[in-house]
């Protein structure tokens, strides 16, 4: 990957997102959401700084893919689904409000929502809880370190 220099002012470029890290190789990484708007929420970004889909160099795309495919199988093992969504947000117009590259995998289940699109207005204000533990509900670490400890341990079945 690109060398980019990390951002001390960016969230995901925090040495404490790596608690929440259960899935790794040397460019990206898989993060549990610790205010999940349904169980299994995750995070995929790049380890360096990239802020843009568009600057995510050409030759690290189809790593990136194969990734985030890999952290779909562990999710929905873990949480006995076959069915997902995955969104990436570029700018803030579109919702983008971590200036740091991250698709967005969320497990579905039959029912989980009134209408299986209503997860998208939640995304909205969703990813400030990483900032702001006021606005909505937290996991707490205890109960965050038992699910990235189980997703750790499919992550070390499903790779090996
Ligand atoms: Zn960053």
């Amino acid at each position: 990957m690109a060398e980019v220099e990390n951002n001390i002012d960016c969230p995901f470029c925090r040495s404490g997102i790596k608690d929440l890290s259960f899935f790794e190789n040397e460019d990206f990484s898989a993060i549990y959401n610790v205010a999940p708007i349904l169980p299994g929420h995750a995070l995929v970004i790049p380890k360096k700084h990239i802020t843009s889909f568009l600057d995510l160099p050409d030759k690290d795309l189809f790593e990136f893919i194969k990734f985030s495919r890999t952290v779909i199988k562990i999710l929905s093992k873990a949480f006995n689904t076959e069915a997902f969504n995955w969104t990436l947000q570029e700018k803030d117009e579109a919702g983008q409000s971590i200036a740091h590259m991250h698709i967005h995998i969320i497990p579905r289940k039959p029912e989980d929502l009134p209408h299986p699109g209503d997860w998208y207005p939640k995304l909205k204000y969703n990813i400030n809880n990483i900032l702001d533990s006021h606005k909505r509900e937290k996991l707490k670490p205890e109960q965050l370190k038992v699910i990235v400890e189980k997703l750790q341990d499919i992550s070390a079945g499903i790779i090996k």
